[in-house]
């Protein structure tokens, strides 16, 4: 079991982030905020995948005139990304966003982000801190010439302490780099330092497998370590992608379960079935159930027999037949033509009843 690091529990909206509440998934949309209907269809979609708080650019007059709309119909709570223009900050307030995020180091004078800190306070909106390697502040690039972990911790801290001094405590923080190690030693150190919760990944992380590895390492080291009370992996891709990169991340480190964990085997020359058509289906039809079971989906006996005994349901192929099991016995022999649509009944079944 990992042991989490204690944070201190913040809100944002009606989703409680760090202390005992479970690691927060959340993603952000790439649609043009201004387009309403589009922006709230992808955070349905998102919600339904398991999206717990979503995130929605705002980087004009028009984007910020969406903004009530789109928080009074998302089934989730909303963050306003704002960059450069405090003025954005305030009027999100005004939309009854549930939290901003703000890089303090591109809002301008320390006086404007202490007002931001007061309004949110006022209006008990939640705000994100962003420490990102591509907007330090002026001095920390000089003093380290480049934006190292040092530089990203000492970024955080420096803000983190400036909005406790105005007693303002409903924020967390993200410290995002590209390049993992210096991600993974930043967090570290600002773990070690204080209760705040931090929202963890790896920024532009990239496309397909390669975002997804990279994304996988870096919070995965990190949630090993404790760290971690939200959590976004970052693709250029749908994200749909992103949050089922980000449960799959939390599932293997047994931080979270959610939905269909299929164990499939990786096929040899002892195959006699189409196993990755059948897993591909289960996959593909189950995607939206967000009951924990697990599936095994095996090519032969060799292994079935062991991992099935591990998993709710399971399958184990044989020259155009499976045996399918339940709770490690063996309950039915099918054919290879119906083996993927009995395994479907079995699976629900086995939701219905939990
Ligand atoms: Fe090969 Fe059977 Fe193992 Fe699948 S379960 S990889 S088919 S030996």
């Amino acid at each position: 079991m990992i042991q989490r690091r204690k944070t201190r529990q913040i809100n944002v909206g009606w989703v409680p982030v760090g202390g005992s509440a479970p690691i927060v998934v959340q993603s952000m949309t790439s649609t043009k905020t201004h387009d309403v209907p589009a922006t709230l269809d992808q955070i349905n979609r998102l919600a339904r995948a398991g999206c717990e708080l979503i995130r929605v650019a705002v980087p004009h007059e028009e984007d910020l005139n969406a903004l009530e709309e789109i928080v009074k119909k998302s089934p989730i709570p909303v963050i306003a990304d704002i960059h450069f223009a405090p003025s954005y900050a305030f009027r999100s307030m005004e939309k009854g966003v549930h939290g901003i995020r703000i890089n303090p180091g591109n809002i301008g004078k320390e006086e404007i982000v202490r007002d931001i800190v007061q309004e949110a306070k006022v209006k008990n909106v939640a705000i994100r801190i962003g420490v990102n390697s591509g907007s330090l502040e002026k001095d920390l690039l000089e003093k380290y010439r480049y934006p190292c972990a040092q530089a990203l911790f000492e970024s955080a801290m420096r803000w983190s302490e400036k909005f406790e001094k105005w007693g303002f405590y409903n924020f967390k923080v993200s410290i995002k780099g590209s390049d993992v190690l210096e991600n993974i030693k930043a967090n570290k150190l600002f773990a070690e330092q204080t209760d705040i919760p931090l929202h963890i990944g790896i920024t532009e992380a990239g496309m397909g497998q390669k975002g997804i590895i990279k994304s996988s390492v870096g919070i995965g080291i990190l949630l090993y370590m404790g760290i971690g009370d939200t959590v976004r992996v970052s693709l250029t891709d749908d994200p749909e992608v992103e949050i089922k990169t980000a449960y799959e991340i939390l599932r293997a480190l047994g931080l979270r379960r959610r939905g269909v964990e299929i164990v499939a085997c990786p096929t040899c020359g002892r195959i006699e079935v189409d196993l990755p058509k059948v897993v591909k289906e289960v996959e593909e039809k189950l995607k939206e159930v967000k009951t924990p079971i697990k599936v095994a989906i095996m090519g032969c006996v060799v292994n079935a027999i062991g991992e099935a005994k591990e998993a709710d349901i399971g399958l184990a192929c044989g020259k155009g037949f499976a045996w399918l099991f339940k709770e490690g016995k063996p309950i039915r022999r099918v054919s290879e033509e119906e083996m993927a649509q009995a395994l479907l009944e079995e699976i629900l079944r086995d939701i219905n009843r939990k």
